[in-house]
Protein backbone atom coordinates (compact mmCIF):
# COMPACT_ATOMS: atom_id res chain seq x y z
CA UNK A 1 0.00 0.00 0.00
CA UNK A 2 3.30 2.31 0.53
CA UNK A 3 1.51 5.23 2.43
CA UNK A 4 3.56 7.05 4.06
CA UNK A 5 2.91 9.68 7.05
CA UNK A 6 2.20 13.39 6.58
CA UNK A 7 0.31 15.87 8.03
CA UNK A 8 -2.43 14.03 8.48
CA UNK A 9 -3.62 12.23 11.83
CA UNK A 10 -3.98 8.48 11.32
CA UNK A 11 -5.88 6.74 13.48
CA UNK A 12 -5.72 2.71 12.92
CA UNK A 13 -8.63 0.89 14.82
CA UNK A 14 -8.29 -3.11 15.12
CA UNK A 15 -11.38 -5.28 15.30
CA UNK A 16 -14.84 -4.16 13.34
CA UNK A 17 -16.75 -4.98 16.42
CA UNK A 18 -18.97 -2.79 18.61
CA UNK A 19 -16.17 -1.47 19.88
CA UNK A 20 -13.83 -0.56 16.99
CA UNK A 21 -17.17 0.44 14.92
CA UNK A 22 -18.03 2.95 17.03
CA UNK A 23 -14.75 4.20 17.96
CA UNK A 24 -14.13 4.90 13.54
CA UNK A 25 -17.57 7.05 13.80
CA UNK A 26 -16.33 8.97 16.79
CA UNK A 27 -13.27 9.70 15.39
CA UNK A 28 -14.74 10.96 12.42
CA UNK A 29 -16.83 12.90 13.63
CA UNK A 30 -14.11 14.51 15.90
CA UNK A 31 -11.54 14.94 13.21
CA UNK A 32 -13.02 15.84 9.51
CA UNK A 33 -9.69 15.24 8.20
CA UNK A 34 -8.20 12.51 10.05
CA UNK A 35 -7.34 9.35 8.15
CA UNK A 36 -9.50 7.26 10.25
CA UNK A 37 -8.70 2.94 9.16
CA UNK A 38 -9.98 -0.04 10.46
CA UNK A 39 -8.68 -3.40 10.21
CA UNK A 40 -10.65 -6.46 10.90
CA UNK A 41 -9.80 -10.12 10.07
CA UNK A 42 -13.18 -11.36 9.22
CA UNK A 43 -15.36 -10.95 6.57
CA UNK A 44 -18.33 -9.04 7.89
CA UNK A 45 -18.55 -5.67 8.23
CA UNK A 46 -19.75 -4.57 12.20
CA UNK A 47 -22.78 -6.56 13.28
CA UNK A 48 -24.79 -7.16 16.01
CA UNK A 49 -23.23 -10.28 18.02
CA UNK A 50 -26.08 -10.03 20.80
CA UNK A 51 -28.62 -10.55 18.25
CA UNK A 52 -27.12 -14.23 17.28
CA UNK A 53 -29.34 -16.42 19.37
CA UNK A 54 -32.41 -14.90 17.60
CA UNK A 55 -31.66 -15.55 14.56
CA UNK A 56 -31.57 -18.84 15.26
CA UNK A 57 -34.78 -18.90 16.74
CA UNK A 58 -35.88 -17.49 13.35
CA UNK A 59 -37.59 -14.12 15.74
CA UNK A 60 -35.02 -11.92 13.41
CA UNK A 61 -34.79 -13.76 9.93
CA UNK A 62 -30.98 -13.42 8.66
CA UNK A 63 -28.14 -13.51 9.40
CA UNK A 64 -27.54 -10.35 6.79
CA UNK A 65 -30.16 -8.80 9.33
CA UNK A 66 -27.63 -7.72 11.92
CA UNK A 67 -25.30 -6.16 9.59
CA UNK A 68 -25.44 -2.67 11.67
CA UNK A 69 -22.87 -0.88 9.70
CA UNK A 70 -22.57 -2.17 6.15
CA UNK A 71 -19.43 -1.74 3.71
CA UNK A 72 -20.97 0.73 1.93
CA UNK A 73 -21.92 2.94 5.06
CA UNK A 74 -18.13 3.00 6.18
CA UNK A 75 -17.20 4.03 2.76
CA UNK A 76 -19.74 6.84 2.27
CA UNK A 77 -18.04 8.26 6.20
CA UNK A 78 -15.11 8.40 4.84
CA UNK A 79 -13.85 5.23 6.68
CA UNK A 80 -11.64 3.19 5.26
CA UNK A 81 -12.69 -0.68 5.95
CA UNK A 82 -9.91 -3.43 5.44
CA UNK A 83 -11.64 -6.77 5.39
CA UNK A 84 -10.17 -10.31 6.04
CA UNK A 85 -6.86 -7.87 7.29
CA UNK A 86 -5.31 -9.60 10.17
CA UNK A 87 -3.22 -7.53 12.21
CA UNK A 88 -0.32 -9.45 13.20
CA UNK A 89 1.50 -6.67 14.70
CA UNK A 90 1.85 -3.07 16.58
CA UNK A 91 5.35 -1.72 15.90
CA UNK A 92 5.08 0.88 18.50
CA UNK A 93 8.36 2.41 17.65
CA UNK A 94 8.31 2.88 14.14
CA UNK A 95 4.59 3.24 14.56
CA UNK A 96 3.19 1.22 12.16
CA UNK A 97 0.97 -1.76 12.03
CA UNK A 98 1.91 -5.07 10.11
CA UNK A 99 -1.13 -6.67 8.52
CA UNK A 100 -1.80 -10.01 6.61
CA UNK A 101 -4.53 -8.71 4.07
CA UNK A 102 -5.90 -11.81 2.46
CA UNK A 103 -2.73 -12.97 2.19
CA UNK A 104 -0.71 -10.29 1.21
CA UNK A 105 1.42 -8.34 3.43
CA UNK A 106 0.81 -4.80 4.15
CA UNK A 107 2.31 -2.05 6.28
CA UNK A 108 -0.06 0.51 7.82
CA UNK A 109 1.37 3.74 9.65
CA UNK A 110 -0.38 5.39 12.79
CA UNK A 111 -0.55 8.02 14.79
CA UNK A 112 -2.52 5.97 17.25
CA UNK A 113 -3.98 3.09 17.78
CA UNK A 114 -7.20 1.65 18.97
CA UNK A 115 -7.14 -2.35 20.09
CA UNK A 116 -10.71 -3.81 19.58
CA UNK A 117 -9.44 -7.42 18.87
CA UNK A 118 -12.64 -8.56 21.58
CA UNK A 119 -12.71 -12.13 22.74
CA UNK A 120 -12.68 -15.77 22.32
CA UNK A 121 -15.15 -18.23 23.83
CA UNK A 122 -13.48 -19.53 27.02
CA UNK A 123 -14.01 -23.64 26.77
CA UNK A 124 -13.90 -25.40 29.80
CA UNK A 125 -11.82 -29.00 29.54
CA UNK A 126 -14.15 -31.21 28.36
CA UNK A 127 -12.81 -34.47 27.65
CA UNK A 128 -13.35 -35.37 23.62
CA UNK A 129 -15.25 -31.90 22.89
CA UNK A 130 -12.97 -31.77 20.11
CA UNK A 131 -11.07 -34.35 17.58
CA UNK A 132 -7.83 -32.90 15.67
CA UNK A 133 -8.14 -29.46 16.96
CA UNK A 134 -12.22 -28.79 16.12
CA UNK A 135 -15.19 -29.32 17.95
CA UNK A 136 -17.42 -33.10 17.14
CA UNK A 137 -20.23 -32.63 14.92
CA UNK A 138 -22.92 -31.14 17.00
CA UNK A 139 -20.96 -29.00 19.14
CA UNK A 140 -20.76 -25.18 18.87
CA UNK A 141 -20.23 -21.73 20.16
CA UNK A 142 -22.51 -18.55 19.70
CA UNK A 143 -19.70 -15.61 19.46
CA UNK A 144 -19.65 -15.12 15.85
CA UNK A 145 -22.08 -15.49 12.65
CA UNK A 146 -20.13 -18.28 11.54
CA UNK A 147 -21.01 -19.63 14.99
CA UNK A 148 -24.42 -19.68 14.79
CA UNK A 149 -25.15 -20.66 11.53
CA UNK A 150 -23.49 -23.85 12.18
CA UNK A 151 -25.69 -24.44 14.89
CA UNK A 152 -28.92 -23.27 13.45
CA UNK A 153 -27.90 -25.78 10.55
CA UNK A 154 -28.28 -28.60 13.23
CA UNK A 155 -31.75 -27.99 14.04
CA UNK A 156 -34.84 -30.01 13.67
CA UNK A 157 -37.74 -30.13 15.66
CA UNK A 158 -37.39 -32.76 18.29
CA UNK A 159 -33.58 -33.05 18.19
CA UNK A 160 -31.87 -32.43 22.12
CA UNK A 161 -29.27 -29.77 22.94
CA UNK A 162 -27.83 -28.77 25.79
CA UNK A 163 -26.36 -25.90 26.63
CA UNK A 164 -23.25 -25.54 29.39
CA UNK A 165 -23.62 -22.36 31.62
CA UNK A 166 -26.21 -20.96 32.87
CA UNK A 167 -26.00 -17.09 32.01
CA UNK A 168 -27.07 -14.47 30.23
CA UNK A 169 -26.01 -16.44 27.30
CA UNK A 170 -26.51 -19.97 28.33
CA UNK A 171 -30.50 -18.71 28.84
CA UNK A 172 -30.99 -17.00 25.88
CA UNK A 173 -29.40 -19.77 23.99
CA UNK A 174 -31.76 -22.21 25.48
CA UNK A 175 -34.88 -19.78 25.44
CA UNK A 176 -34.06 -19.84 21.13
CA UNK A 177 -33.43 -23.87 21.12
CA UNK A 178 -36.80 -24.39 23.23
CA UNK A 179 -38.60 -21.52 20.78
CA UNK A 180 -37.28 -24.07 18.14
CA UNK A 181 -39.25 -27.01 19.53
CA UNK A 182 -35.50 -28.56 20.35
CA UNK A 183 -35.38 -30.67 23.70
CA UNK A 184 -32.96 -28.61 25.61
CA UNK A 185 -31.27 -29.22 29.16
CA UNK A 186 -28.84 -26.98 31.18
CA UNK A 187 -25.91 -27.54 32.78
CA UNK A 188 -24.38 -25.06 34.80
CA UNK A 189 -21.12 -25.60 37.54
CA UNK A 190 -22.62 -23.07 40.24
CA UNK A 191 -25.68 -23.51 42.30
CA UNK A 192 -27.75 -20.99 40.76
CA UNK A 193 -28.78 -19.17 37.18
CA UNK A 194 -27.65 -16.28 35.90
CA UNK A 195 -25.47 -15.65 39.43
CA UNK A 196 -23.84 -12.73 37.63
CA UNK A 197 -26.61 -10.94 37.44
CA UNK A 198 -29.12 -11.82 40.23
CA UNK A 199 -28.90 -13.03 43.87
CA UNK A 200 -29.97 -16.38 44.41
CA UNK A 201 -33.45 -15.35 46.00
CA UNK A 202 -34.14 -13.63 43.07
CA UNK A 203 -33.21 -16.02 40.65
CA UNK A 204 -34.72 -18.58 42.66
CA UNK A 205 -38.24 -16.79 41.79
CA UNK A 206 -37.65 -17.79 38.24
CA UNK A 207 -36.54 -21.17 38.33
CA UNK A 208 -39.63 -23.65 38.61
CA UNK A 209 -41.17 -22.11 35.48
CA UNK A 210 -37.97 -22.47 33.73
CA UNK A 211 -37.98 -26.38 35.27
CA UNK A 212 -41.15 -26.40 33.38
CA UNK A 213 -39.88 -25.76 30.28
CA UNK A 214 -36.59 -27.30 30.41
CA UNK A 215 -34.10 -29.54 32.54
CA UNK A 216 -31.65 -27.72 34.70
CA UNK A 217 -28.91 -29.22 36.30
CA UNK A 218 -27.45 -26.82 38.79
CA UNK A 219 -24.29 -27.90 40.65
CA UNK A 220 -22.86 -29.74 38.00
CA UNK A 221 -19.58 -30.28 35.51
CA UNK A 222 -19.85 -31.28 32.10
CA UNK A 223 -16.74 -33.47 32.11
CA UNK A 224 -16.83 -35.99 29.04
CA UNK A 225 -18.59 -36.19 25.65
CA UNK A 226 -19.16 -39.34 24.09
CA UNK A 227 -19.26 -39.38 20.44
CA UNK A 228 -19.68 -42.17 17.28
CA UNK A 229 -17.69 -41.26 13.93
CA UNK A 230 -16.83 -37.69 15.31
CA UNK A 231 -20.28 -36.92 15.82
CA UNK A 232 -21.95 -36.49 19.27
CA UNK A 233 -24.32 -38.84 21.36
CA UNK A 234 -24.07 -37.91 24.49
CA UNK A 235 -22.44 -35.45 27.36
CA UNK A 236 -21.31 -37.23 30.91
CA UNK A 237 -22.44 -34.29 33.61
CA UNK A 238 -21.33 -34.48 36.79
CA UNK A 239 -23.16 -33.88 40.63
CA UNK A 240 -19.98 -31.36 42.09
CA UNK A 241 -21.09 -32.73 45.26
CA UNK A 242 -22.14 -36.34 45.63
CA UNK A 243 -19.67 -36.80 42.48
CA UNK A 244 -22.58 -38.97 40.97
CA UNK A 245 -22.53 -38.96 36.91
CA UNK A 246 -25.36 -38.86 34.76
CA UNK A 247 -25.39 -38.96 30.57
CA UNK A 248 -27.64 -36.59 28.92
CA UNK A 249 -28.46 -37.67 25.42
CA UNK A 250 -27.64 -34.37 22.97
CA UNK A 251 -27.41 -33.93 19.73
CA UNK A 252 -26.02 -30.24 19.63
CA UNK A 253 -24.09 -29.33 22.29
CA UNK A 254 -23.67 -25.25 22.93
CA UNK A 255 -20.83 -24.02 25.09
CA UNK A 256 -21.54 -20.59 27.29
CA UNK A 257 -19.07 -20.50 29.47
CA UNK A 258 -17.74 -16.86 29.35
CA UNK A 259 -14.69 -15.44 27.25
CA UNK A 260 -11.27 -15.07 27.07
CA UNK A 261 -9.34 -11.77 25.87
CA UNK A 262 -8.09 -11.55 22.31
CA UNK A 263 -4.82 -9.57 24.14
CA UNK A 264 -1.83 -11.09 21.77
CA UNK A 265 -1.18 -7.61 19.93
CA UNK A 266 -1.55 -6.03 23.11
CA UNK A 267 0.59 -8.57 24.88
CA UNK A 268 3.44 -8.15 22.01
CA UNK A 269 3.02 -4.31 22.44
CA UNK A 270 4.10 -4.37 26.31
CA UNK A 271 0.55 -2.57 27.62
CA UNK A 272 0.25 -3.95 30.90
CA UNK A 273 -2.72 -6.60 31.85
CA UNK A 274 -4.70 -7.65 34.41
CA UNK A 275 -5.11 -10.75 36.53
CA UNK A 276 -6.69 -12.35 33.54
CA UNK A 277 -5.26 -11.19 30.88
CA UNK A 278 -7.42 -8.42 30.26
CA UNK A 279 -5.99 -4.69 28.48
CA UNK A 280 -5.74 -2.31 31.62
CA UNK A 281 -7.56 1.02 30.36
CA UNK A 282 -8.28 3.91 31.78
CA UNK A 283 -12.01 6.21 31.69
CA UNK A 284 -10.56 7.80 28.21
CA UNK A 285 -9.97 4.17 27.31
CA UNK A 286 -6.50 4.81 27.13
CA UNK A 287 -3.91 1.85 27.43
CA UNK A 288 -0.32 1.85 29.40
CA UNK A 289 1.32 2.89 26.58
CA UNK A 290 0.91 7.07 24.76
CA UNK A 291 -1.17 6.84 22.07
CA UNK A 292 -2.74 3.22 22.09
CA UNK A 293 -6.07 3.06 22.97
CA UNK A 294 -8.08 -0.40 23.70
CA UNK A 295 -11.94 -0.81 24.17
CA UNK A 296 -14.14 -3.87 24.31
CA UNK A 297 -14.10 -6.80 25.59
CA UNK A 298 -10.49 -7.34 25.43
CA UNK A 299 -10.31 -5.18 28.00
CA UNK A 300 -10.88 -4.01 31.58
CA UNK A 301 -11.74 -1.16 33.69
CA UNK A 302 -12.67 -0.34 37.26
CA UNK A 303 -16.37 -0.96 39.04
CA UNK A 304 -18.04 2.14 39.70
CA UNK A 305 -18.94 0.62 42.97
CA UNK A 306 -16.41 -1.83 44.10
CA UNK A 307 -13.48 -0.45 42.46
CA UNK A 308 -12.05 -3.20 41.52
CA UNK A 309 -11.04 -4.51 38.26
CA UNK A 310 -13.56 -5.80 36.45
CA UNK A 311 -13.16 -7.69 32.83
CA UNK A 312 -15.83 -5.79 30.12
CA UNK A 313 -18.15 -8.15 28.23
CA UNK A 314 -21.22 -6.50 27.44
CA UNK A 315 -22.04 -4.10 24.37
CA UNK A 316 -23.29 -1.07 26.34
CA UNK A 317 -20.48 -0.44 27.68
CA UNK A 318 -18.18 -1.41 24.64
CA UNK A 319 -20.00 1.06 22.62
CA UNK A 320 -19.14 3.67 25.45
CA UNK A 321 -15.41 3.10 25.50
CA UNK A 322 -15.46 3.25 21.44
CA UNK A 323 -17.46 6.87 21.97
CA UNK A 324 -14.26 7.79 24.11
CA UNK A 325 -11.27 6.05 22.31
CA UNK A 326 -12.19 7.42 19.12
CA UNK A 327 -12.95 11.03 20.66
CA UNK A 328 -9.55 10.92 22.59
CA UNK A 329 -7.34 9.57 19.37
CA UNK A 330 -8.93 12.13 17.02
CA UNK A 331 -7.64 15.12 19.15
CA UNK A 332 -10.83 15.37 21.61
CA UNK A 333 -11.42 15.07 24.93
CA UNK A 334 -13.35 12.52 26.69
CA UNK A 335 -13.85 10.64 29.92
CA UNK A 336 -15.97 7.73 30.96
CA UNK A 337 -17.31 8.21 34.41
CA UNK A 338 -15.03 6.37 37.29
CA UNK A 339 -16.24 2.86 36.53
CA UNK A 340 -18.96 0.34 35.16
CA UNK A 341 -22.01 0.35 36.66
CA UNK A 342 -22.76 -2.96 34.54
CA UNK A 343 -26.41 -2.21 33.52
CA UNK A 344 -27.08 -5.71 31.91
CA UNK A 345 -30.88 -6.95 30.95
CA UNK A 346 -32.02 -9.46 29.20
CA UNK A 347 -35.75 -11.47 28.60
CA UNK A 348 -35.76 -15.34 28.85
CA UNK A 349 -38.89 -17.31 28.76
CA UNK A 350 -41.23 -14.74 29.10
CA UNK A 351 -39.32 -13.25 31.98
CA UNK A 352 -37.67 -9.72 31.46
CA UNK A 353 -34.49 -10.00 34.05
CA UNK A 354 -31.95 -6.83 35.05
CA UNK A 355 -29.50 -5.66 37.01
CA UNK A 356 -27.41 -2.77 37.67
CA UNK A 357 -23.98 -2.72 40.38
CA UNK A 358 -22.71 -5.53 41.87
CA UNK A 359 -24.83 -8.98 43.39
CA UNK A 360 -24.54 -9.67 46.98
CA UNK A 361 -22.02 -12.31 46.75
CA UNK A 362 -19.20 -9.32 45.38
CA UNK A 363 -19.37 -7.55 48.96
CA UNK A 364 -17.08 -9.45 51.21
CA UNK A 365 -16.86 -6.82 54.28
CA UNK A 366 -19.11 -4.46 53.76
CA UNK A 367 -22.15 -3.64 55.97
CA UNK A 368 -25.10 -4.20 53.02
CA UNK A 369 -28.68 -4.15 53.87
CA UNK A 370 -31.16 -5.46 51.22
CA UNK A 371 -34.98 -4.94 50.63
CA UNK A 372 -37.04 -6.86 47.90
CA UNK A 373 -40.95 -6.04 46.86
CA UNK A 374 -43.01 -8.35 44.54
CA UNK A 375 -46.01 -7.18 43.49
CA UNK A 376 -47.55 -5.71 39.96
CA UNK A 377 -46.86 -3.13 37.52
CA UNK A 378 -50.34 -1.58 37.40
CA UNK A 379 -52.68 -0.49 40.21
CA UNK A 380 -54.77 -3.94 41.34
CA UNK A 381 -57.88 -2.53 40.33
CA UNK A 382 -56.34 -2.22 36.98
CA UNK A 383 -56.72 -5.09 34.31
CA UNK A 384 -53.27 -6.76 33.11
CA UNK A 385 -50.85 -6.03 35.78
CA UNK A 386 -47.85 -7.74 35.24
CA UNK A 387 -45.27 -9.15 38.26
CA UNK A 388 -42.29 -7.04 39.33
CA UNK A 389 -39.92 -7.95 41.69
CA UNK A 390 -36.96 -5.54 42.65
CA UNK A 391 -34.52 -5.87 45.10
CA UNK A 392 -31.96 -2.90 46.13
CA UNK A 393 -29.09 -3.10 47.67
CA UNK A 394 -28.06 0.04 50.15
CA UNK A 395 -24.56 0.51 51.81
CA UNK A 396 -25.68 0.49 55.35
CA UNK A 397 -23.29 2.96 56.78
CA UNK A 398 -23.52 5.93 54.07
CA UNK A 399 -26.97 5.11 52.96
CA UNK A 400 -25.96 5.09 48.91
CA UNK A 401 -27.99 2.65 46.27
CA UNK A 402 -25.28 0.55 45.40
CA UNK A 403 -26.90 -2.01 43.53
CA UNK A 404 -30.73 -3.16 42.25
CA UNK A 405 -31.80 -6.43 40.40
CA UNK A 406 -35.47 -6.52 38.77
CA UNK A 407 -37.23 -9.39 37.33
CA UNK A 408 -41.24 -8.69 35.25
CA UNK A 409 -42.64 -6.35 33.65
CA UNK A 410 -40.62 -3.17 32.07
CA UNK A 411 -37.61 -4.78 34.63
CA UNK A 412 -34.97 -3.46 32.44
CA UNK A 413 -36.20 0.45 32.81
CA UNK A 414 -36.89 0.41 36.29
CA UNK A 415 -33.16 -0.92 36.64
CA UNK A 416 -32.12 1.90 34.42
CA UNK A 417 -33.92 4.25 37.12
CA UNK A 418 -31.60 2.69 39.73
CA UNK A 419 -28.58 3.28 37.18
CA UNK A 420 -29.15 7.34 37.76
CA UNK A 421 -29.35 6.59 41.75
CA UNK A 422 -25.80 4.61 41.31
CA UNK A 423 -23.64 6.87 39.48
CA UNK A 424 -25.56 9.86 41.04
CA UNK A 425 -24.90 8.07 44.65
CA UNK A 426 -28.05 9.13 45.66
CA UNK A 427 -28.87 7.70 49.33
CA UNK A 428 -31.80 5.41 49.86
CA UNK A 429 -33.57 8.64 51.87
CA UNK A 430 -33.95 10.82 48.80
CA UNK A 431 -34.67 8.43 46.35
CA UNK A 432 -37.52 6.67 47.82
CA UNK A 433 -39.35 9.68 47.67
CA UNK A 434 -38.54 9.77 43.90
CA UNK A 435 -41.85 11.03 41.79
CA UNK A 436 -42.61 8.46 39.17
CA UNK A 437 -45.28 8.60 36.53
CA UNK A 438 -48.58 7.49 37.14
CA UNK A 439 -51.72 6.62 35.00
CA UNK A 440 -53.67 3.61 35.71
CA UNK A 441 -52.84 1.79 32.41
CA UNK A 442 -49.08 2.35 32.96
CA UNK A 443 -47.78 2.24 36.59
CA UNK A 444 -49.26 2.69 40.49
CA UNK A 445 -49.39 5.70 42.02
CA UNK A 446 -46.25 4.22 44.16
CA UNK A 447 -44.08 2.06 41.44
CA UNK A 448 -42.31 -1.17 42.49
CA UNK A 449 -39.08 0.98 42.14
CA UNK A 450 -40.42 3.11 44.99
CA UNK A 451 -41.50 0.00 47.32
CA UNK A 452 -38.62 -2.19 47.31
CA UNK A 453 -36.59 1.67 48.52
CA UNK A 454 -39.19 1.98 51.06
CA UNK A 455 -38.59 -1.88 52.50
CA UNK A 456 -34.75 -1.42 52.81
CA UNK A 457 -35.32 2.17 53.91
CA UNK A 458 -37.05 0.84 56.98
CA UNK A 459 -34.60 -1.97 57.23
CA UNK A 460 -31.78 0.54 57.43
CA UNK A 461 -33.35 2.76 60.19
CA UNK A 462 -34.37 0.29 62.00
CA UNK A 463 -30.86 -0.82 61.98
CA UNK A 464 -30.06 2.09 63.39
CA UNK A 465 -32.17 2.65 66.52
C1 LIG B 1 -24.58 -14.19 21.81
C2 LIG B 1 -24.22 -12.89 22.46
C3 LIG B 1 -25.21 -12.10 23.01
C4 LIG B 1 -24.89 -10.90 23.64
N1 LIG B 1 -25.90 -10.14 24.16
C5 LIG B 1 -25.60 -8.95 24.73
C6 LIG B 1 -26.64 -8.10 25.21
O1 LIG B 1 -27.83 -8.43 25.11
N2 LIG B 1 -26.28 -6.93 25.80
C7 LIG B 1 -24.97 -6.53 25.92
O2 LIG B 1 -24.71 -5.45 26.47
N3 LIG B 1 -23.97 -7.32 25.46
C8 LIG B 1 -24.25 -8.50 24.87
N4 LIG B 1 -23.24 -9.29 24.37
C9 LIG B 1 -21.85 -8.84 24.51
C10 LIG B 1 -21.47 -7.92 23.36
O3 LIG B 1 -21.90 -8.47 22.16
C11 LIG B 1 -19.95 -7.76 23.35
O4 LIG B 1 -19.58 -7.14 24.56
C12 LIG B 1 -19.47 -6.91 22.17
O5 LIG B 1 -19.93 -7.41 20.96
C13 LIG B 1 -17.96 -6.89 22.15
O6 LIG B 1 -17.54 -6.01 21.17
P1 LIG B 1 -15.99 -5.85 20.82
O7 LIG B 1 -15.93 -4.83 19.74
O8 LIG B 1 -15.21 -5.65 22.05
O9 LIG B 1 -15.54 -7.28 20.30
P2 LIG B 1 -15.99 -8.14 19.04
O10 LIG B 1 -17.39 -7.83 18.65
O11 LIG B 1 -15.62 -9.53 19.36
O12 LIG B 1 -15.08 -7.59 17.86
C14 LIG B 1 -13.71 -7.84 17.80
C15 LIG B 1 -13.34 -7.92 16.35
O13 LIG B 1 -11.93 -7.88 16.25
C16 LIG B 1 -11.53 -8.73 15.20
N5 LIG B 1 -10.10 -9.05 15.41
C17 LIG B 1 -9.56 -9.72 16.47
N6 LIG B 1 -8.21 -9.79 16.35
C18 LIG B 1 -7.90 -9.14 15.20
C19 LIG B 1 -6.68 -8.87 14.53
N7 LIG B 1 -5.50 -9.27 15.02
N8 LIG B 1 -6.72 -8.19 13.35
C20 LIG B 1 -7.90 -7.76 12.85
N9 LIG B 1 -9.10 -8.00 13.43
C21 LIG B 1 -9.09 -8.66 14.60
C22 LIG B 1 -12.46 -9.91 15.33
O14 LIG B 1 -12.56 -10.64 14.12
C23 LIG B 1 -13.78 -9.23 15.70
O15 LIG B 1 -14.58 -8.93 14.60
C24 LIG B 1 -23.54 -10.50 23.73
C25 LIG B 1 -22.53 -11.30 23.18
C26 LIG B 1 -22.86 -12.47 22.54
C27 LIG B 1 -21.76 -13.31 21.95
Amino acid sequence: MGISLNQERRIVIIGCGAGGGTAAQFARKTDRKANVSIFEKGIYPQYSKCGLPYVISGKIPRFEDLIEFSEEWFNKAKIDLFLKSNVEEIDINEKIIKVNNNGKYIEYPFNSVIIATGAEPAIPPIKNLSQDGKFVKGVGVVRTIDDAKKIKSLLTPGKKATVIGAGLIGLEMADCLYEKNINVTVVEALPDILSNTLDPDMSAQIMDQLSEKIDIYLNHFANEIKHENGVIKSVSIQDRESGVINQIPTDILVVATGTKPENSLAKKSGCRLGKHGHIIVNERSETSIKNLYAIGDCTEYIDFVTKKPTPIGLGSIVVRQGIAAGINAAGGSYSLPNGVLQTRTTDIFGFEVAAVGPTLSCFESENIVTGKFNGFSLPEYFPGGKSISIKVLVNADSGEIISAQGIGDKAAQRINTFAGAVLGRLNIDLFKKLETAYAPPVAPTLDAVTLACDVVSMKLNRKKR
